[in-house]
């Protein structure tokens, strides 16, 4: 029996964050998520209107959009790898670009699908900031499987005044590891940005120092006003 998806949305708009910034995307957002970061603003809206599409049924809901204009479909969630199981019958019949946003801990399932992503914007998730604890040893997997199958990634990092020294340096293996652009991303509440512009601008020199292929980038979507 063909596998079902539980989606909570489906929507074009402008990629709010990373290096494909301002890039135009079809969104498949999907339910659940495998963390609760502190800082989420999706986890909690998954559950309960939630579409469920087969794979052939969602490849032609897609038919709704215009495909044409579009950069790259981005899978986001919640978490898009809890489900890859029906991602293994979706990707492989899709023609666009695939852009996968993920939390960055699912390893094994990222083996399955890896084949049919063409971009991964990875987090990398603080501690200080997300409440998430022991994920460095996790990303590490995570990151050594994408360089693995020669996968285009990056890595997101989503901090606040919090951030601790060590977790910088822990980021910054990472990056010098497995060759990583990093993207600083203040942490963002009620759509404000919650770190004032001395901590953001120190945090940013402390990665430049040792890690030029770093940038700082906050969520444009929210200054759009759009999702
Ligand atoms: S990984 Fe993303 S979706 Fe999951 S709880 Fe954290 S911020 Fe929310």
């Amino acid at each position: 029996m063909a596998n079902k998806a539980k989606i909570a949305e489906i929507f074009t708009s402008i990629q709010g964050e990373g290096s494909y910034i301002g890039v135009k995307q079809l969104f498949i957002r999907f339910c659940g998520c495998n963390l609760n970061c502190n800082f989420c603003d999706t986890n909690g809206i998954s559950d309960e209107n939630y579409l469920e599409f087969t794979a052939d049924e969602l490849k032609k809901h897609l038919d709704n959009f215009n495909l044409r204009i579009i950069h790259s479909i981005s899978l986001t969630g919640g978490e898009p790898l809890l489900w890859a199981d029906f991602l293994i019958e979706f990707l492989p019949i899709i023609k666009n670009k695939i852009y996968l946003e993920t939390n960055s801990t699912l390893n094994n399932n990222l083996e399955k699908i890896i084949n049919f992503v063409d971009i991964i914007s990875a987090d990398i998730k603080l501690p200080s900031a997300s409440g998430i604890q022991n994920s460095f040893a996790v990303h590490d997997e995570f990151f050594k499987t994408a360089r693995k199958y020669d996968k285009e990634i990056f890595a997101k990092i989503v901090f606040d005044k919090n951030i601790l020294e060590d977790e910088i340096n822990h980021c910054l293996k990472l990056a010098e590891k497995y060759n990583l652009e990093l993207i600083l991303q203040p942490k963002t509440e009620e759509e404000n940005i919650a770190v004032s512009p001395e901590t953001i601008l120190e945090v940013l020199d402390k990665f430049l120092s040792q890690h030029p292929k770093t940038r700082l980038i906050p969520q444009v979507h929210k200054y759009l006003g759009v999702e």
